[in-house]
């Protein structure tokens, strides 16, 4: 496995592989690794001869007050699980590499609408940052395919859009969430947990799953998502929100959208001390209500 920090030692690797006719699969993450990750760079590694992972804590994407000094920074560890999994290369730019005439005045990509919806609205130009990077990203390495986790299932629809808008010419492919054993999505933010947090923590999992059901059973999101706030309020999360949504669009649900089949999705994010947590959980189709 080689490990770069330099945009041009990226190039010259990436080149003598693109001679050669093999394909690149991407997988951007910012590091700090867990089996959620790995199970991106398994499916990468199905996909495509050579698998190029990016390690970035990118400043763009982190508001004023988030966690962006404290995030867990972890290289070392990360490369040997890379070089365990296959990897083939490793990009791990600082941030003069990646942002060279610094961010002041620098050209940025702007998510409009789908941007500033959910996450957005509490993190206001946080997907502007992941689309600059990402865009970066894809420019730097020009990947045949890239690998999303749904997990951050809005940044997923954030990414088709960019590459739909943008014409990028790779392809996206989103992987299911990988979870602890009892229910709670892997992330990089749960060690932020205190350990009767998480204890708490699965609940967010477990309230979804509840939802799923209440739903399939002819329950009113309506009446159904306002009781799961309360009681997610009463277990001592803060949730910033519960919504049932489309999950082509994120569009919010509309008449029609259950008799048609339209898929749909429950979507949360919730505080718990002073971490913030992301679940969502795609519904069978067939609801009755
Ligand atoms: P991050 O390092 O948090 O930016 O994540 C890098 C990539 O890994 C993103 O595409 C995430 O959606 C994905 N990812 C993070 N956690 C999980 C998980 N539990 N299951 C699947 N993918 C994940």
């Amino acid at each position: 496995m080689i490990q770069v920090r330099s945009r041009h030692e990226l190039r010259k690797t990436l080149a003598s592989w693109r001679t050669a006719g093999q394909s690149l699969a991407l997988v951007p993450t910012m590091g700090n690794l867990h089996q959620g990750h790995l199970r991106l760079v398994q499916e990468a590694r199905a996909a495509a001869d050579r698998v190029l992972v990016s390690i970035f804590v990118n400043p763009l994407q982190f508001g004023i007050g988030e966690d962006f000094e404290r995030y867990p920074r972890t290289l070392e560890a990360d490369s040997v699980l890379l070089a365990q999994a296959g990897v083939d290369l490793i990009f791990a730019p600082d941030e003069a590499e990646l942002y060279p005439h610094g961010r002041e005045g620098l050209i940025q990509l702007q998510v409009p609408g789908l941007g500033d919806d959910l996450c957005g609205r509490s993190r206001p130009g946080h997907f502007n940052g992941v689309a600059t990077v990402v865009a970066k990203l894809f420019n730097l390495s020009q990947p045949d395919l890239a690998f999303f986790g749904c997990k951050d299932y809005q940044q997923l629809l954030v990414i088709r859009r960019l590459v739909a808008d943008l014409n990028f010419p790779v392809q996206i492919r989103g992987v299911d969430i990988v979870r602890e054993a009892d229910g709670l999505a892997l992330s990089s933010r749960n060690q932020y947990l205190s350990s009767s947090e998480r204890r708490q923590a699965p609940l967010l999992y477990q309230t979804l799953q509840g939802l799923a059901l209440a739903l399939a059973q002819g329950g009113q999101a309506a009446e159904l998502l306002p009781q799961a706030i309360r009681a997610l309020e009463s277990q001592g999360f803060r949730p910033d929100y519960l919504e049932l949504r489309r999950a082509a669009d994120l569009d919010p649900v509309q008449d029609g959208d259950l008799a048609m089949n339209e898929p749909l999705i429950l979507l949360v994010a919730a505080w718990l001390g002073s971490t913030r947590l992301l679940d969502n959980l795609m519904l069978p189709l067939n609801i009755t209500s």
